[in-house]
Parts: structure tokens; sequence; C-alpha cells
């Protein structure tokens, strides 16, 4: 069969390089945006069949690339929903489900940084073979930690396997692990560098891998091509990560000057993944967050946003990631939230801050260079948006705002309404608080 081919008319193009918006054509000829412009014209003008949108008034853009989803945690509300409460079968139809809501927010690729029950690579190979619907994926295996464990404390056990997380010892384990990860089809090693302690939480995280950890690490892996990111939340644990070869620094919110240096000479990239800060910080209040928390997370965007500034003046790529997985961060609502944070807090224009949405998040889907940007060659991964989001960027989390989203030069259905769901039983926890989802802080809003 022919390939389908659609022109995308009329409408003001966000190409996704940081360029100003213009006026002009996108041609798609079946999963590749193949002209652009006046090109895009001419050329469909002699393509028999080629189907015609008309974004007058609207923005054509590239599809974002969500850097860090943890898309098989089903908004779990604590680690005891991860721990104790989740089943692989239900997970995996969950993530089903929940694939599909972050594609129809506008989500085109996303990298699903660790998971649980090591599902990650399966709903990859799903949405890729068409087995089911969903954005682009890059994804993790289990995240590789040592017995100091990492945000969980104590509850994380000394070995095994214990949720998103598996736990190494030595060298011969770290090897096998990595091998095996990149056996089953993992795109990225994850490395969780820094954990906390409950009893030394005054410390900060403290770095868990050695020097000689981490390069074996980054040896095994990088000769299997395959490259490695961090959790790094010290300074210290920046510049131990960028000399052993890390490729991807997550949060990094303690960043000093010696780690924007090590970043800069190892080129390294960042994903600040700030949003599930941000939220609590800004409507903790609509699920009776303690305001003692919430000024926790404000003061960590405060303290950390002057260096991410520098990072970006210094050429560091940075990455929008959402963290979306969470009670505070749930799927399909909050993944336009980090170019928020980076236009309110480290001044970015929203041109610079949707680049780090889509170029720049090329880098984890490991496809630079072939998606993320309105350019001839692409992989057509799009978005026609109604408004101009290079004046506001939270048009980009208005459902009603967006017009139309396209998957490999597909239009996805977003009429189609999934069923409604209830409490599966034994499956949450809500000790934590409800879902904070963006209908909870509209009513917690209108109640005041
Ligand atoms: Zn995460």
């Amino acid at each position: 069969m022919a390939h389908q081919s659609w022109l995308l008319e009329h409408g003001s193009i966000i190409d996704g390089t940081g360029k100003a918006p213009f006026q002009g054509s996108v041609l798609v000829e079946g999963n590749m945006i193949t002209a652009v412009g006046a090109e895009a014209d001419q050329k469909a003008a002699a393509l028999p069949g080629t189907q015609r949108l008309d974004a007058t008034g609207m923005t054509v853009m590239p599809g974002l690339i969500d850097a860090h989803v943890h898309s098989t945690f089903d908004d779990a509300a604590g680690h005891d929903e991860l721990f104790y409460h989740r089943r692989p079968g239900m997970a995996a139809i969950t993530t089903v489900r929940n694939a599909r809501k972050i594609l129809t927010a506008g989500v085109t690729g996303y990298f699903d940084v660790d998971s649980i029950f090591d599902l990650g690579i399966d709903i990859k190979e799903a949405i890729q073979h068409g087995v089911v619907e969903g954005p682009r994926i890059a994804a993790g295996s289990y995240a590789l930690m040592t017995s100091v464990g990492g945000a969980a404390g104590r509850l994380m056990p000394d070995h095994g396997t214990m949720a998103y997380a598996r736990l190494v010892s030595g060298k011969d384990e770290i090897i096998a692990e990595v091998r095996r990860q990149i056996k089953q089809g993992a795109d990225w090693i994850k490395v969780h560098v820094t954990g906390s302690l409950g009893h030394r939480r005054s410390e900060g995280e403290l770095v868990t891998f050695t020097m000689e950890e981490m390069r074996t690490i980054t040896a095994i892996a990088h000769d299997l091509g395959v490259p490695v990111a961090g959790h790094c939340r010290s300074a210290k644990s920046i510049v131990m990560a960028c000399e052993a070869g890390f490729d991807q620094i997550i949060h990094g919110t303690s960043m000093d000057d010696a780690a924007l240096d090590a970043l800069v000479k190892y080129q390294a990239h960042l994903v600040p993944a700030l949003t599930f800060q941000a939220n609590l910080s800004d409507f903790g209040d609509a699920i009776h967050a303690s305001p003692a928390l919430q000024d926790l997370f404000r003061k960590e965007i405060e303290t950390s946003s002057a260096m991410f500034r520098k990072a970006f003046d210094a050429g560091v790529p940075l990455l929008c990631g959402s963290e979306s997985g969470f009670s505070v961060t749930p799927y399909g609502d909050w993944h336009y939230r980090e170019m928020e944070v980076f236009v309110q807090h480290f001044g970015l224009t929203p041109l610079q801050a949707i680049q780090c949405a889509t170029e720049n998040g090329a880098l984890c889907l490991r496809l630079k260079d072939k998606v993320g940007t309105i350019q001839k060659n692409r992989l057509a991964d799009l978005l026609v948006v109604k408004g101009d989001p290079s004046k506001d960027v939270t048009l980009l989390g208005q459902r009603e705002q967006l017009h139309a989203v396209m998957a490999n030069g597909r239009f996805i259905d977003l009429q189609r309404q999934d069923p409604v769901r209830s409490n599966i039983p034994e499956w949450r926890c809500h000790d934590f608080g409800e879902i904070l989802t963006k209908d909870i802080v509209a009513k917690a809003r209108a109640a005041k």
C-alpha cells in the first residue's frame, strides 16, 4: 500500500531549533517529514492523494519529548505501593493505558528511565511493533543500586531486586547485570549514583558507588553501544559520573562550578527533572501536603536555578523531564511543566524551553538529528496547537489547545475516550494524599 502523505499548511511553524516561528507548510510522506516551507507546497502539488490539514491560526511544532518518565509506576503515592502492592500483569496493563495518556497529551517520545518488573523494554517493543499505541520510547531496565540504596533508605534490601531497582555488589555482579540488561534490550543503563539515608538526611545524598565501579559500568555499556545515565544529586557525584564517562546526569540540583566544568568537559547532558518539586511547592496545598515539605521543595528549586542557568549558558544541553509516574506528577497532566520551570526559574525564553523539550529531547531517545525538529528527513512526530506556545509554554499543558498529535506519521485519535477508572483492589495506598491532577488543583483554587 502506498504511504499516505499529509500537507500541514498555513500554520506558524516552531521548528524546535530555537529559531523564531515562521509561516509555512510541512509535508509528511509515510513516517517522515520530507519538505518544509515553499518546497513542501511545491512537492505536495505534484503528489496525488496528498491530504491537507489547514493549520491557519495554529502552530505546527515537534511533538514533546519527555526525558524522564516512569511509565510503569501508575502514579504511585510512595514506596509502599511500588514495593509491595504492584503485580506484574496489572502493571503491564496499566502501563498500556498510561502510555496512550502520555501520547494524547502531546508527548510523542519519552525516556522510561527505570521500571518495575523490567516492563519498560516490553512496552517500548509493544509500541514499536504496533501491538498498542504510544509514544516512541527509549527504555532503561532496573536502576542499578548498591546496598546503600537510593531514595527509600532501609526499605531497600541488600541484595536482589526491589520494584525498579537491582542491587549490585562488587564488580562481577555489576558486569553481569549490565550485560543482562543490554541483552534484554535496554537502551540506557540507569545508575543511582547517590542515595539518601533517613538517619543522615542533613548530609544530603551520599555517593553510593566507587569510581572503579562506575568506570566498570561505562566500560561494559559503552563497549556494547549503550549510554549510561546517573541519578546524581551531589556536586561530587556529578564530577565522578562525568569522569567515569556517564552520558546523562539526572537532577544535579547541588551542582557547583567544578561539577559544571566536568559536564562541559565530558559533554554529558543534564535532566534537572524539577517538575515534582515545582508541583509540590506550587500546588501541594491542593492535596494537603505539609507547608514544611512545600517549603523544602521550593528552596531546592530556588537554590539550584542559578547553576542550571549557568549550565545552559555554558552550552550544556538541558532536557525537560517531568518525573511522571508519581501521584504528584500523574501521567498526561504535567509534561509541559518542566518548560514552565525553565522559563520561570532559569529565565529561558519559551522558544529556548521548547527546544529543550524537543530538539534536545532527541538525545535521550538516542535519535539526535532524526527526531525532535521540523526539518527535512526527520521522523514525523508533530503537534498542531491552537495559539502560540512561543509566547506561553503553558498552552502545551492545555488539552483543549491540542488540535492534533501525529506520531510516526500517523494522526492519533484524540477523541477516543478511555473507560473511567475506579480503584483496583489492593493497588493504591492513599496515605500520601490524593493524585495531584490538574482537576484537583482547579477545584482547590476555585474553593479559595
Ligand atoms: Zn525519576
